[in-house]
């Protein structure tokens, strides 16, 4: 999604809409035709109530003639009518309501089902440059600003103008002088009310934009809430949350200025034109020109037509603010998404062989610094390759580029000595496993968080790979076994217990690759005893390439990498490397691992 600050409709004044909006409002409609049927009963039902609201003035200018005598139905008889036409009106309007309704709200599920689907498979690069807290803020204001729309403002323009048209006709059946009049007073209003539009929308684009600056704060604030108590950060926290605010109320409140001015005038306009037909109208009854029944019928209808034009306004901010949220959904739409399957035939089992030759690699969202610059190693099939160095050597960004979520500007990934590019991502990624350094469980009892490793897992395969984790003893710990709830609405779990399931996780997955990112934060020694356990059961038989914390996960790499701003500038076993003196491994070794051990 854009992140500009412009839209890219700004430049054109509302009533044109530009190309960009009406292939908005088509993709739009593309949506709402799937319900067609309903629309249409929908449609007609409101044709019907409109008729019968138009039969209302109509009705009781008869009444005032009937009573002034001037006409010879009685008054009993006309009363019972309008009840009539009135009950039929509510049938009606409830029939066009809840169809309107259900067709739209069906038709946004599908909207959000499609644009759900769509940025979940989107590149990881996708996600990288954007703040995911102001992404999602930004679709759900922008949702709900389509949902605004077709649901409340498109029948109410619809009946709208039925209403306008409809009443127009009518008054000029009753008084086409009197009609003449009431219309002069209309461009004049349109021409203002478009000049406040256009100034009311660009303010309201930008209140909107501060204010998604601001619940960045609060999103990202609260997410990482720990930190910002443990650093006794509230305070600043709290000064940035109400800088952001003020700008947001700044501009907010010169909207409500612009729109304050607006309202006044537009009332003004209305009940002067009201005011303007009602004196001439008064001339004509006192000359015998019309009935007073006639000026009634014809104040009502003026009011019905004023009430629809007056109306046009908003439905047509909410139009804009509709198309322009729909531009923006759309822009989303239109980003690639990974291609997850290949024309190729799908991979065999992998032997598990990998090797990065020559890796160079930079961030799109930080074109000036180079993160990877030639890191070349090699993993035979079935050996324990340890990464090691500083923070920001590039690690984590070379096992998310074995993990193909992004690819390197020059050089190769390979995997089984094929260039990762040519296998199906669903392939490779099948045949990976990642247990992070931060374990992410998702609300859910445990038995689903391990079956996420192989969706559909039986309960016994879920079991036999929790016991092998050495996670069954603490899992039938819990009163629910493997139906506990974790999560924000669950039980908590320890780090060592997290990374158990993850590891629980990777072995039902099977995978001949495995991603170790090992976690920094150390555990108590019998978690720590219990989690090495694990992780030796689940790396058996695989190659494991791990990014290594722990001594005593290097002391058993098959091979380590020392890697220092984007190369791996050591190789070797821990035993070898601890024997090179002043070597980068050997000052990382005492400051890491705090002892040096052959
Ligand atoms: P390590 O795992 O060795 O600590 P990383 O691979 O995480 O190193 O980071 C290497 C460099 O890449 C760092 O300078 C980091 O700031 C940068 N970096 C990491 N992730 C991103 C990202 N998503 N976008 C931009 N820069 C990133």
């Amino acid at each position: 999604m854009a992140r500009s600050r412009k839209a890219p409709d700004t430049d054109d004044p509302p009533p044109k809409l530009s190309g960009e909006s009406l292939r908005a409002a088509r993709w739009l409609s593309g949506y709402l035709v799937a319900h067609r049927m309903r629309l249409f009963i929908a449609f007609a039902a409101l044709c019907c109530s409109s008729a019968m609201g138009l039969c209302f003035p109509f009705a009781t200018g008869t009444l005032v003639d009937s009573a002034l005598g001037t006409v010879a139905i009685g008054i009993d008889q006309i009363a019972l009518l309008i009840m009539l036409v009135l009950a039929v009106q509510a049938t009606c309007s409830f029939t066009a309501s809840i169809n309107f309704m259900t067709a739209s709200e069906r038709a946004l599920a599908s909207v959000r089902q499609d644009l759900y689907g769509r940025i979940i498979r989107l590149p990881m690069a996708f996600f990288s440059a954007r703040r995911v807290g102001e992404l999602a803020g930004r679709l759900s204001g922008d949702l709900a600003k389509i949902d605004d729309f077709l649901v409340a403002m498109l029948p109410h323009l619809l009946r709208q103008i039925i209403l306008l048209i409809g009443g127009i006709a009518l008054i000029a059946a009753t008084s086409w002088k009197l009609t003449l009049i009431m219309l002069a007073t209309i461009p004049p209003a349109i021409g203002v009310a478009i000049l406040f539009g256009r100034k009311i929308r660009d303010l309201a684009k930008e209140a909107q934009d501060r204010l998604a600056d601001t619940n960045v704060v609060v999103e990202e604030t609260l997410q990482g809430v720990a930190t910002v108590k443990a650093f006794g950060n509230e305070p600043f926290e709290v000064h940035r949350y109400a800088t952001g605010l003020d700008a947001f109320l700044t501009v907010a409140l010169k909207g409500a200025r612009f729109r304050a001015i607006f309202i006044a005038f537009i009332i003004f306009a209305l009940f002067g034109g009201l005011v303007l037909v009602l004196w001439s109208g008064a001339k004509m009854v006192s000359v015998g020109t019309i009935s007073p029944g006639e000026l009634a019928r014809f104040l009502l209808y003026t009011a019905f037509v004023a009430g629809a034009l007056g109306s046009f306004a908003e439905v047509f901010s909410s139009l804009q603010q509709a198309l322009g949220a729909t531009e923006r959904v759309r822009e989303i739409l239109r980003e690639e998404p990974e291609l997850l399957t290949s024309a190729l035939p799908a991979a065999p089992r992998f032997a598990g062989e990998v090797r990065f030759e020559d890796v160079a690699f930079t961030y799109p969202s930080r074109p000036e610094s180079p993160v990877l610059q030639g890191l070349s190693f090699e993993v035979k099939a079935g050996q324990k390759v340890a990464l090691v160095g500083p923070s920001g050597a590039g690690k984590t960004t070379a096992i998310s580029l074995l993990m193909r979520f992004y690819d390197p500007s020059a050089g190769r990934v390979l995997v089984d000595g094929r260039d990762i590019r040519e296998l199906a991502l669903t392939d490779l990624r099948a045949q990976t496993a990642v247990v992070p350094q931060d374990v992410i469980l998702f609300g859910g009892t445990i038995a689903e968080n391990i079956a996420y490793g192989k969706p559909g897992a039986s309960p016994a395969e879920i079991e036999a790979a929790a016991t092998r984790a050495y996670a069954h003893e603490f899992v039938v710990g819990f009163p629910d076994g493997y139906e506990t709830r974790v999560g924000e609405r669950g039980v908590q779990l320890s780090g060592g217990q997290r990374q158990r399931i993850a590891i629980a996780r990777a072995i039902l997955r099977d995978p001949a690759i495995l991603i170790l990112d090992e976690a920094t934060s150390a555990l108590d020694s019998e978690s720590e005893r219990l989690v090495q356990q694990a992780l030796d059961a689940l790396m058996q038989g695989r190659t494991a390439v791990i990014i290594a914390h722990r001594l005593a996960t290097i002391r058993r790499a098959d091979r380590i990498y020392v890697m220092q701003e984007g190369r791996a500038v050591e190789s070797g076993t821990h035993a070898e490397l601890s024997e090179r003196p002043g070597g980068l491994y050997q000052s990382l070794a005492r400051l890491q691992f705090g002892e040096i051990e052959a």
